[in-house]
């Protein structure tokens, strides 16, 4: 069975548009309309014919997924593997906040660095329109923009965020500190793909604040953890030098930077679905974490990307059943 729907005309983002113009860019019609086809799994497909997702139980319209039970399972199967690794590290389990400041946001680079990414969250000023005006522009697809107050609060689009933020104005110990967190994350993005490219996922963690060398040994650690993960899967994966716009293009640092690789990605048919991250001081130094000695402490992170995993398990052992086994298997022979 094939579930067709349709989608609003793409508009350049270079248009000018009056606000019922911008609601109608907006707006998404989620209609669908059913087609028997006994050949193949359930899959989305736009009115352009383009799969969004050829796995059975996944549902991702315009970036939002939404997981069936079997997907579920695999995702939680598969957290628990990323989690026990953590706590044999003996990482520390947070919680961060889903929504953060945008102050604290662009101190951290933020908005100089991914202004295309940014999702902001903003409240109804509900001096500005009625009741009837709002819902009105709710359900043509967008609320006016001059009906809302400032927005103050963002969607973070990594899930280390919070915890530099957690670790404000704090000395880490000599030992360093070693947390996971699991956090839903949000990015505006050109184009949604699937479980492949969403506006929001989850992110599974592993942040190290320290020492250089303690958080160099944590990204050592975290890489041969990553390729020991996906050889007892089976899932072919690459490691790729990878470039992110962080931290600071100008100046000294940036001079610094062209020569030093900050992040490796690991991927699976050429998606990346983990990255071994270092920020050397950058964090450290924006939000005053500190060493013993009082200078600045370093920071680097692992991050698995849950969707793309389940996208990459999915399309490689070809359905949730085979996947769930290997991962379970993999379970087995890592902790053996
Ligand atoms: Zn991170």
């Amino acid at each position: 069975m094939l579930l067709r729907r349709k989608t609003p005309p793409l508009l350049r983002s270079s248009d000018r548009y009056s606000n019922d113009q911008l609601r109608r860019r907006q707006r998404t019609d989620f209609s669908v309309e059913l087609i028997e086809d006994r050949d193949e799994p359930a899959a989305f497909r736009t009115k352009e014919n383009h799969v969004t997702d050829t796995l059975s139980g996944v549902r991702a319209h315009d970036g939002l997924p939404a997981l069936g039970p079997a997907p579920t399972r695999l995702a939680d199967t598969l957290d628990r593997l990323y989690t026990d690794w953590a706590r044999s590290m003996s990482a520390t389990p947070l919680t961060v906040p889903p929504l953060l400041p945008i102050s604290d946001l662009a101190r951290l680079g933020v908005y100089e660095n991914f202004p295309q990414l940014a999702l902001v969250s903003s409240s109804l000023n509900v001096d500005a329109a009625t009741p009837d005006q709002f819902t009105r522009d709710a359900v043509d697809g967008a609320l006016d923009p001059y009906h809302l107050l400032p927005a103050a609060l963002a969607l973070p689009s990594s899930a280390c965020y919070g915890v530099y933020l957690h670790f404000q104005e704090r000395q880490i110990s000599d030992a360093g500190a070693l947390v996971t967190v699991l956090g839903q994350c949000y990015r505006n993005e050109s184009h949604y793909d699937g479980l492949k490219r969403l506006k929001a996922f989850r992110m599974r963690e592993v942040i190290a604040l320290g020492t250089p060398e303690q958080t160099a040994a944590h990204l050592e650690r975290s890489s041969s953890f990553i390729e020991q993960l996906a050889k007892a899967i089976g899932l072919p994966v690459e490691r790729h030098a990878a470039s992110d716009p962080f931290y600071d293009q100008t100046g000294e640092r940036a001079a610094f930077q062209r020569v030093v690789t900050v992040k490796h990605e690991y991927r699976y048919a050429g998606m990346a679905i983990a990255s071994v991250n270092t920020h050397h001081k950058f964090f450290g130094e924006r939000c005053s974490i500190t060493l013993a000695d009082g200078t600045a402490a370093s920071t680097s992170c692992l991050g698995f990307g849950l969707e793309r995993w389940l996208h990459a398990l999915g399309d490689h052992f070809g359905g949730w059943d085979a996947a769930q086994q290997a991962v379970e298997n993999a379970a087995g022979v890592l902790t053996t």
